[in-house]
């Protein structure tokens, strides 16, 4: 049952983060308007999508995340709607100059392109973005990866919120998504439950990963980094600030990665796990000046 619609949550972040940290302001009237064009699109697009088949349990417990081999072809229409919808302010955030933003309009005005670009997405195919990147004289490449994954969030979000049994809660161990097989961008403990009838409060805590690209959470071991899966306590180390305790950055000396951490038990009303990266990059630029690499790289952690 959906309790909130994506874009309320996402309106409801923002307000937050610029009232807590006044200094978050510009990046929240920058980067605002595309979170909230997804939220808003991920909404429209729900129950409007095909169904996938029901997940095959030997397939997730090999590894085999949800979309490896699916076909997205069903799935153009709604992509091209999102592309149309979203790319003007992409262009807008990104700053893109006219005549790269309409070459790319026209490509993706082909919903076999956006197909295309959406299953390489998912085999991990950079070469494709690479090529197509060239063919449009669109620079840096990563660009072309950035549009495309932002235009393809909200109709993965629909598909998920179509699925009969969540995966959020399944057997899945692995670090990356069990749908779209993308690496986290944040991790959170799980809030505190009302249990049975007595109404007590308590419990929670239990970690889980959120899905950079789809946004699917996925239940993860408590002790372990979020990169490489390393357990050991000497190697692993979490920072917090004192004001906010409950936003930490898990750090793993083993690999050199990070990954930020937000505390549900502690937080009320649950925040937007998207939209909450916007007013933590104190956190990413203290991990990154310790000489750590995020687990994803996103437009907001990266940002020199
Ligand atoms: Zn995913
Ligand atoms: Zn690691």
């Amino acid at each position: 049952m959906r309790t909130q619609s994506a874009l309320a949550r996402v309106n409801d972040t923002l307000t937050l983060l610029t009232e807590r940290t006044p200094a978050y302001r510009e990046l929240t009237e920058r980067f605002g308007p595309l979170l909230r064009a997804v939220a808003q699109m991920a909404d429209e697009l729900a129950d409007t999508m095909p169904k996938l088949p029901a997940p095959d349990p030997s397939r997730l417990a090999a590894g085999v995340s949800l979309l490896v081999d699916a076909d997205l072809a069903p799935c153009g229409e709604a992509l091209k709607r999102s592309a149309a919808a979203l790319l003007p302010v992409l262009a807008d955030a990104l700053r893109l100059n006219g005549e790269t933003a309409d070459r790319i309009a026209a490509h993706f005005a082909a919903s076999d392109n956006l197909v295309g670009l959406a299953q390489a997405r998912i085999e991990g195919n950079a070469k494709r973005f690479e090529n197509t990147s060239a063919e449009l004289g669109v620079q840096p490449a990563a660009t072309l990866l950035f549009l495309s994954e932002t235009i393809f969030a909200p109709v993965l979000r629909a598909i998920i919120s179509g699925l009969d049994k969540p995966l959020t809660d399944s057997d899945w161990d692995q670090a990356y998504c069990p749908v779209c097989g993308s690496s986290p961008s944040i991790s959170y403990l799980s809030p505190k439950e009302v249990t049975g009838l007595d109404q007590l409060v308590g419990g929670g805590g239990k970690k889980y990963l959120h899905c950079s690209l789809c946004g699917q959470n996925w239940r993860y071991k408590r002790n372990a980094c979020a990169a490489c899966g390393n357990d050991e306590n000497q190697s692993r180390e979490v920072f917090t600030s004192d004001k906010t305790r409950f936003e930490r950055v898990e750090a793993c000396h083993k690999c050199g990665h990070y990954c930020l951490s937000i505390d549900l038990r502690e937080c009320e009303p649950h925040p937007d796990l998207d939209a909450i990266q916007v007013g933590l990059i104190h956190l990413d630029i203290f991990a990154r000046k310790s000489g750590l690499v995020p687990v994803t790289a996103t437009l907001w952690n990266s940002a020199e």
